[in-house]
């Protein structure tokens, strides 16, 4: 089994099954990685006799220490990567997905550790994501989506990584990590969340932008 596959599986894992402890299953690993469940299956015994995981057929399946360990390592990689693609090589940020899911399977570690002092240790790539220190320790992310908020006064702490039309909209309204605005309609009815930004404009923002878009309260 090719090292970046189990990579990529140890990710969707990760991913999926999120800070709770209920785990994931075969079938939705499937969905985010676009694979037959017969195919999943056969990689999560794999990953069971590696000892990565806890896998009962039937049951919840989840990342075991050592998977967990493996997982944030190669998070690691694909955030440091997406850091230095933006900051020292001027990539914008709707661009550098795509490449760090190739690299962040072949980089040597003395390599990413001198991007990493290059860039200055960062704790959070460009799109807002923690980025796992070298023990595996992540900021826990509490940002919610902008789409489940109440009217009132928010900060942009992320947005969703995967999807370059997204990034270029945001790039095209100006809208940055850190922005801080007021959400004053949110119209569920018609779909639309308007936001009040500081400079007095207006922007309006469909529900699919606004579940990509993560704030916490000013
Ligand atoms: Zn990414």
């Amino acid at each position: 089994m090719a090292s970046s596959t189990v990579e990529n599986y140890l990710k969707a894992i990760l991913h999926l099954q999120g800070e709770g402890a209920s785990g994931t299953t075969v079938g939705e690993i499937a969905k985010e990685l676009e694979v037959t469940p017969g195919t999943v299956t056969i990689m999560m015994r794999h990953l069971k006799d590696r000892g990565l995981i806890s896998y009962e057929p039937r049951r919840g399946l989840s990342l075991l220490p050592s998977g967990r360990v493996e997982a944030l390592k190669v998070v690691r990689r694909h955030r440091l990567i997406e850091s230095f693609l933006v900051e020292v090589m001027s990539l914008d940020w709707s661009e550098v997905h795509e490449e760090a899911e190739i690299l962040e399977h072949v980089i040597s570690d003395r390599l990413l550790d001198r991007m990493d002092k290059m860039l200055g240790e960062p704790t959070h790539d460009p799109h807002g994501d923690p980025i796992p220190d070298r023990n595996g320790v992540i900021a826990e992310n509490t940002a919610q989506p902008l789409l489940e908020v109440a009217a009132g006064e928010y900060r942009v702490v992320r947005v969703s990584d995967d999807d370059p039309a997204l990034l270029g909209w945001l790039n095209e309204k100006g809208l940055r990590i850190g922005e801080e605005f007021r959400l004053t309609h949110p119209d569920r009815a018609a779909g639309l969340l308007e936001l009040a930004r500081r400079g007095g404009e207006r922007l309006q923002l469909g529900f699919q932008v606004a579940g990509r878009v993560f704030v916490e309260a000013v």
